[in-house]
């Protein structure tokens, strides 16, 4: 029997607030163990939490992004659990009235995603478990208080490949939002599965296991290819799917099982009683509506039209707005949009891979770029040395001219002087000319390789390339005409 899946995503997106949902304290990432809490955020008794604005603000552009319904009323609950990790034992988080709802997201196919809902809620502490022999965890309660919004989906994925692009489209929407940073590595973008099977063809859903402890794009597509491994064998066996959270295991590569899934009544959800509830003003919304700035799809739709790129060109580049934004303004220097394109998708992706840093750490001036794509253009430098150039521009930050001058770097199109320089590589190297005569054209790139090491690389590679065909020419002609010489002296 051939099985269809259903996949819903759970995306929680860490909001990139300079404060924590409920107090002061500061959300940086990466400060030494519970240096970033208060009374307010360990959960004291006695401390009355205070709604941060810009958790709202942030929310509510995610979800006008993500084409959904602003509430204008909505409110906070307390989510009832008892774990260390969750010092009040319960997390303030939405039920019932989430700040957004009914948004959708398109995919590549035309197919739509629905989003189910948006809300905001707190994060919990970390903890770090010893080993085991050790017997003892530690708790850090810096990220509790650290807004989140969790973004549900309808269970309208199909397939691991749809799942995966849907949380990439959302990430990089996330992303030009400015609202998070989405750094699954870092935790601040995390991604929990709903998957279940179906019979192909029918309408019946099947029972759903919930998988968690995903850390990447890659494990998300993994996990759920394994999941549906897993499944289907146990229907073909007659076997019932347990209702219950799983694991993802990245070291083994499979799923295991945590702990049977909750039902939503044991949370015991009620109003938080500390906090008033949210109302919103739709002017507030509007004005937040016309600040939001132009998105990935529309930025890539722009940039097919404007600068007539190709499509896999500006799918690359609108991938990140930093890369989109240096692509435009580097364009404002230097006007050659498919030149740009390919020296930010070749050389300075390569550097940036190479260096480990994402296009938000990206420091190159665009000028700098544009005006090294202009000394090409103009001859004064060739290809190569403008990617040498290049490179020194990424790692010092000097600009083009100052490494070329500083460096002696010239392209030599003087004719007159580089015909003396061929001449006098063609008669270094008669074995080769020879080859070449012979009918192995390849013979021709180890002589261009000889007049680039005499020249110290500053030939122009176009002059070169002329030079050679006349001088060569010209060998074969006399060698001919000495053949022809030596047939007639015979025949004498
Ligand atoms: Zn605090």
């Amino acid at each position: 029997m051939d099985f269809e899946a259903v996949i819903g995503l759970e995306v929680h997106a860490e909001l990139a607030t300079t404060a924590k949902i409920f107090c002061g304290c500061s959300t940086k990432y990466g400060a030494g163990p519970n240096t970033q809490t208060c009374p307010v955020c360990l959960g004291l008794p006695g401390t009355l939490p205070v709604l941060n604005e810009k958790v709202v603000e942030y929310c509510i552009r995610a979800g006008l992004a993500l084409n959904c319904r602003i509430a204008g009323y909505s409110k906070l609950d307390r989510k009832n659990y008892f774990y260390p990790d969750l010092p009040k034992a319960y997390q303030i988080s939405q039920y019932d009235l989430p700040l957004c709802r009914d948004g959708f997201l398109p995919l590549a196919s035309g197919k739509t995603i629905r989003i189910t809902r948006i809300h905001i809620e707190e994060d919990a502490g970390k903890l770090i478990h010893s080993a085991e022999e050790e017997r003892y965890s530690l708790v850090d309660y810096n990220r509790t208080g650290v807004p989140l919004i969790e973004i549900v989906t309808a269970p309208d994925l199909a397939t691991p490949e749809e799942a995966v692009e849907f949380l990439e489209k959302l990430r990089r929407i996330l992303m030009y939002l400015g609202i998070s940073d989405c750094k699954m590595e870092e935790g601040s973008l995390r991604c929990d599965a709903n998957i279940s099977l179906k019979p192909a063809g029918t309408p019946q859903l099947g029972t759903k296991t919930e998988l968690k402890n995903i850390n990447s794009f890659k494990a998300l597509g993994r996990a759920l290819a394994y999941e549906i491994e897993r499944q289907s064998e146990l229907l073909m066996e007659g076997k019932a799917v347990k209702q219950e959270t799983r694991k993802w295991e990245e070291a083994k590569q499979r799923t295991l099982p945590l702990r049977s899934k909750e039902e939503t009544q044991d949370y015991r959800y009620f109003p938080d009683p500390d906090l008033v509830p949210i109302e919103l003003d739709p002017a507030y919304v509007a004005e937040i509506a016309a600040s939001l700035p132009e998105l990935p799809e529309a930025k890539k739709r722009r940039l097919i039209e404007e600068y007539h790129l190709p499509e896999y060109d500006a799918d690359l580049i609108t991938g990140s707005k930093h890369l989109a934004d240096f692509f435009e303004a580097v364009l404002k220097h230097y006007f050659s949009p498919k030149a740009a394109s390919n020296w930010i998708m070749g050389e300075l992706l390569r550097l940036m891979g190479e260096a480990g840093l994402t296009p938000e750490d990206l420091t190159v001036n665009p000028a700098h770029l544009g005006d090294l794509l202009r000394r090409i253009d103009q001859g004064e430098i060739s290809v190569s040395q403008g990617k040498n150039v290049f490179e020194r521009v990424f790692r010092t930050g000097a600009s083009p001219e100052e490494i070329i001058e500083a460096e002696g770097i010239r392209q030599i199109s003087d004719e007159a002087w580089l015909r003396t320089v061929v001449a006098q590589v063609l008669k270094d190297n008669p074995q080769s000319v020879g080859d070449y005569l012979g009918g192995k054209t390849k013979a021709a790139q180890f002589l261009t390789g000889q007049v680039m090491r005499v020249t110290k690389g500053q030939a122009n590679p176009q002059v070169i390339k002329v030079l050679l065909a006349q001088e060569l020419a010209k060998v074969r002609k006399k060698t001919e005409e000495t053949a022809g010489l030596a047939r007639e002296n015979k025949d004498l």
